[in-house]
């Protein structure tokens, strides 16, 4: 059962959700930017083990109104694969041996930021 302490973590988590969800619109009438590399962003989604296919769409793990608290490097962070892959500003949220990614200002250990051909 939640208790109140954990209820600004949801609401957190529910306010970055309504924020990639209302950016993921807006792509799609073509407004702000998408990522150049998208396409293999979203490929390297469909190999991943997190990946779940719900209405014919893929998710990084469960969709996000199906599991609210969870951790994104165990249970993925609920985005439409697709969707995510397009926005410059979300990483995937584990590295290529499959640990939680380390994100600095400068440095990323995403599997995203960390593309090698042929390799996912
Ligand atoms: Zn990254």
């Amino acid at each position: 059962m939640p208790t109140l302490t954990a209820a600004p973590h949801r609401v957190r988590r529910l306010t970055a959700a309504l924020y990639r969800f209302g950016s993921a619109r807006l792509r799609r009438v073509g407004v702000g930017e998408t990522h150049p590399d998208w396409q293999k962003r979203a490929e390297i989604c469909e190999y991943c083990p997190m990946r779940a296919i719900r209405c014919g769409v893929s998710y990084c793990g469960k969709p996000f109104l199906q599991l609210i608290d969870r951790d994104p490097s165990i249970d993925g962070c609920g985005c439409p694969c697709h969707d995510k892959a397009k926005s410059p500003s979300e990483h995937c949220p584990i590295d290529r041996r499959g640990q939680p990614a380390r994100h600095s200002a400068s440095d990323c250990s995403c599997k995203w930021c960390n593309l090698r051909s042929g390799q996912f």
